[in-house]
């Protein structure tokens, strides 16, 4: 959700006057979007903005360099500690949330003015969206969309309710025509996107009260939209998994068969204390109903170890359900006590140590389970959306219907031109815990038309 609200941010400011530059060093204006969700990237954001007081020191004693840059620091961390931010690194002009960069020419301009120490931390009323110009220019060829924000769950570990707000749908008309218009633009993939994003219930024109369009509902209407042909969302929360949204899963071919399903935990006892709001059967019974539905749907998650008053039979019964659905990839965190959670003041915190070795102990398992899962593809022709060149000469990176990285390399540049942008089958000939690589199979012009535009895609 970052990188759609980066761009959205360089939308907001190019009427404006200025352009996304690939270098800190040139940039007159340098944002930060920042994340809150752990300590540890949270405390990245000071380290870096040291880094970037250096820069600007280097180059107000260079006499011939233009003055600057100014900074900026927008996204969670900004929202959650604008004031000590601004007190804590006094050269940061302008400090501000998830919700007002709409603002943000404003707030630079009055920085510009005052000298810096803008902040604009509200949960305004209006919402940003409509007031964020109509983007331009090449999409990209796998493009996010945020659809929904923001969360009113409150697990005990998360400050996400703190920092993005309340949740938030966006109306359906809305959702659909930036759709159309990223797919006009280039985009041939679109992940849907928001903090619980299944639990979408979005507005159309017309429907009144109670008439709000679900998440499988949105999805269906997404699939009819000509050229689209990967549809991802994420991320998506247990409790929001209704029986459309599954079915739909078995239904379009454009939905991927790919699903992140953060659970946390395999412990009723630790889901409890999370305020998670489902048990261990419950998730589950999720998993058997998409598989049925879907029968080579991937399943993805997070999992928090460590979480206040977890025991060793507790961290076991994760270790078990871990073993039981087999997962195709997954994201391990410690726990991290948040300022302002409940979780940071639970009795029970556990040690770094214990902490660490659980960590370990999982990251041993899921580790093994996705290098089993891509091992699976070798052999088998698999379609891959190649949206961006690789590091080496004439190679060529995307990915499977299952999210897997996969690279190949292209007999000359013209064939690399050819394959972005677009899907081809790909041969896999081996496979490692983060990637695949493969040879091209035939291109089927039938089966994946290409796009106009496929040739501009971009990096
Ligand atoms: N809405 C999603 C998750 C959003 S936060 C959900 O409910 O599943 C992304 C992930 O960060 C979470 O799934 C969780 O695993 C992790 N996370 C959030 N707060 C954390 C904390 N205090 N310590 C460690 N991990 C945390
Ligand atoms: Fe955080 Fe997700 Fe829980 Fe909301 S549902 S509080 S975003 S972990």
């Amino acid at each position: 959700m970052n990188v759609y609200d980066a761009a959205r941010m360089a939308d907001v400011m190019a009427p404006h006057g200025y352009e996304a530059t690939g270098q800190a060093e040139d940039a007159d204006l340098i944002i930060l979007n920042t994340c809150h969700i752990r300590e540890k990237s949270a405390e990245k954001v000071y380290s870096e903005l040291g880094r970037l007081r250096l820069l600007r020191e280097e180059r107000a004693a260079n006499s011939g360099a233009p003055a600057g840059p100014m900074i900026a620091v927008g996204g969670c961390v900004a929202q959650a500690e604008g004031e000590e931010l601004l007190r804590r690194a006094p050269f940061v002009d302008v400090a501000f949330g998830p919700q007002t960069y709409h603002r943000l020419p404003e707030m630079v301009e009055r920085a510009l003015r005052d000298g810096g120490g803008v902040g604009d931390t509200d949960f305004p009323v209006e919402s940003k969206f409509d007031f964020l110009p109509e983007a331009v220019g090449n999409a990209g060829t796998a493009a996010f969309l945020t659809i929904q924000e923001g969360c009113d769950k409150f697990c005990s570990f998360c400050v996400v309710p703190y920092t993005r707000g309340s949740e938030y749908s966006r109306p359906v008309e809305d959702v659909l025509a930036e759709a159309r218009g990223l797919v006009a633009r280039g985009a041939r993939e679109i992940t849907l996107l928001g903090q619980n994003v299944n639990a979408y219930h979005g507005a159309a024109l017309g429907s009144g009260p109670g008439g709000d369009w679900t998440l499988g509902r949105l999805v269906r209407s997404l699939a009819e939209i000509d050229g689209l042909s990967r549809i991802r969302y994420t991320t998506s929360h247990p409790r929001d998994m209704d029986d459309d949204l599954i079915t739909a899963h078995g239904e379009l071919p454009q939905l991927m068969p790919y699903l992140h399903l953060p659970v946390q935990s395999g412990s009723d006892r630790m889901l409890a204390a999370m305020n998670r709001g489902h048990d261990v059967a419950a998730y589950l019974r999720i998993i058997e109903k998409l598989r049925k539905a879907r029968s080579d749907i991937a399943l993805s998650s997070d999992f928090i170890v460590g979480h206040p008053g977890e025991t060793d039979a507790d961290f076991q019964d994760t270790m078990a359900l871990i073993s039981e659905v087999e997962f195709a990839q997954a994201y391990s965190f410690k726990f991290s006590r948040r300022p302002g959670t409940p979780g940071a003041v639970m009795p029970g915190q556990l040690t770094e140590d214990i902490k660490s070795d659980r960590l370990e102990k999982l990251h041993d398992i899921l580790n093994r389970q996705q290098i089993a899962f891509n091992e699976k593809s070798i052999g088998h022709a698999v379609p891959v959306l190649f949206d961006r060149p690789g590091a080496r000469p004439n190679q060529i990176l995307g990915r499977s219907p299952h999210m897997q990285a996969v690279y190949v390399t292209c007999n000359t540049s013209r064939d690399m031109t050819a394959h972005l942008g677009n899907i081809s089958d790909v041969r896999i000939i081996a496979a490692r815990a983060n990637s695949l690589a493969g040879s091209l199979l035939p291109m089927n012009d039938d089966k994946y038309p290409a796009t106009e535009i496929s040739e501009t895609a971009s990096v």
